[in-house]
């Protein structure tokens, strides 16, 4: 049996992918009429997410732009033998910024536009097909189109991954925070645990960010570690007594094996789709691009232009997960932060901006691989990652 579509789109999932579907879809196509589900009581979960300016394109500036909660002219990285400024500006939206945002398109929240769009949140949806959604496993809703953004599964990343872990606190700080720019890696702290780091965006004169992060074969998280380390940095800084704001943690895979895009009967964006950078872990950049490609296609062709977009896109995502390969199977991991050093020694910011924003060439990519150190790698283990998972490192 066929019905009538009630909708235009059904975007499931209302995290980062589906929010800014949300908003595409509202500027493009403001005829358009949207159901977007989300299965938590809430949009957008608890996240600052961050970006590089240089990996939003102009076209979709005019949507973007009013969801940017902070901007700096550029940013920071320090390691053991490299301190540089990189001058690429750098931006946050956070999650309570685009559940705001996201709402007010739907009407509600104080929103002034009688939405086409509707939230439906606290009910989970089974994707049917690529025009049929189940919600809360009894009403069926019919679709021109489904897209599903449901974020990544619970079974993870199969064939191999490692993790980017992440333990977050904003602080209200008595004093005058010294920084008045991020510091996206912070790699001075002793590495033998491994590739760790902090991460520090000043969000305002007495707010602050601070995130420890590490890179490692197991998705734990030290959590007295990340406390130290934070701790540590407060008072270098001279914050003064401190106000904890907010937690927010997370575990993101960064795979080196093939495709984890979700299988499904319809069309995927977001961390589901493979639309994210396997490397850094950041997904804005991929995330803004799909949502731009849904939103200036119309809805019985957005499957085969996303497959196609995908196709074209498809060296550079092999080329992130043979970099995590790289990273998690042949260098050890006292040695990894000496790739990320070199990484800022000698990539001029343009390599640099091409990188984050995942639309680095052939020479980029050639640049970024030649000159690794032959110091610290486990070539056997290597090896073995292309047939079996890789066990442990040999001592
Ligand atoms: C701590 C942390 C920090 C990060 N920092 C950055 C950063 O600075 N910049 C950056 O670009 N990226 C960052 N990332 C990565 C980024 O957050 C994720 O890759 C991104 O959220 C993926 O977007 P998504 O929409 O695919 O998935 P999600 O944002 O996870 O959204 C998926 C949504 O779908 C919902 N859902 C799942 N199943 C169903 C269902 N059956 N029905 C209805 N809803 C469903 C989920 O509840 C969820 O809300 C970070 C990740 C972590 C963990």
């Amino acid at each position: 049996m066929t019905s009538a579509p009630e909708f235009d789109y059904c975007v499931v999932g209302g995290g980062l992918q589906g929010c800014l579907l949300a908003h595409a879809l509202a500027w493009h196509r403001p005829e358009a009429t949207v159901l977007l589900i989300e299965r938590a009581d809430e949009l957008c979960g608890n996240h600052t997410w961050s970006f590089h300016e240089t990996d939003v394109a102009e076209q979709a500036r005019s949507w973007f732009d009013p969801l940017v909660t902070h901007r700096w002219p550029g940013y920071r990285v320090r390691f053991p033998t490299l301190s540089r400024r990189v001058e690429i500006s750098y931006a946050t939206i956070t999650s309570d910024r685009l559940r705001e945002a996201t709402l007010s398109l739907a009407g509600g929240a104080g929103g002034s536009r009688p939405g086409r769009l509707v939230v439906r949140t606290g009910e989970s949806c089974e994707i049917l097909s690529p025009t049929a959604v189940r919600l809360g496993g009894t009403a069926d809703v019919f679709c021109r189109a489904v897209l599903d953004c449901r974020g990544r599964t619970e079974a993870g990343s199969p064939g191999g991954a490692g993790y980017q872990t992440f333990i977050g606190h904003e602080y209200e700080t008595a004093r005058r925070w010294p920084a008045s720019e991020p510091t996206v890696m912070d790699v001075r702290a002793d590495q033998a645990e491994g590739f760790e780091f902090l991460y520090e965006l000043p969000l305002g004169p007495d707010r602050v960010l601070l995130e420890y992060t590490r890179f490692h074969e197991e998705p734990a998280c030290d959590e007295s570690r990340a406390a130290s380390l934070i701790a540590a940095r407060l008072a270098e800084a001279g914050a003064g007594s401190t106000k904890l704001i907010r937690t927010e943690h997370g575990c993101l895979p960064m795979p080196y094996a093939a495709t984890v895009s979700r299988e499904g009967p319809s069309p995927a964006g977001g961390y589901a789709g493979g639309w994210y950078h396997a490397a850094t872990g950041y997904s804005m950049p991929l995330a803004v691009r799909f949502a731009e490609l849904v939103a200036r296609g119309c809805p019985e062709r957005v499957a085969a232009e996303i497959a196609s977009a995908a196709a074209e896109d498809r060296l550079r995502r092999g080329f992130a997960r043979f970099l995590n390969r790289l990273l998690f199977c042949l260098v050890r991991p006292e040695h990894r932060w000496k790739i990320f050093q070199r990484f800022y020694r000698v990539l001029p910011e343009e390599r640099i901006a091409r990188f984050y924003a995942h639309r680095f060439t052939f020479t980029d990519a050639a640049r970024i691989l030649i000159g690794w150190p032959p110091i610290g790698l486990a070539p056997i283990r290597f090896a073995r990652s292309f047939v079996s998972l890789p066990g442990p490192l040999p001592t």
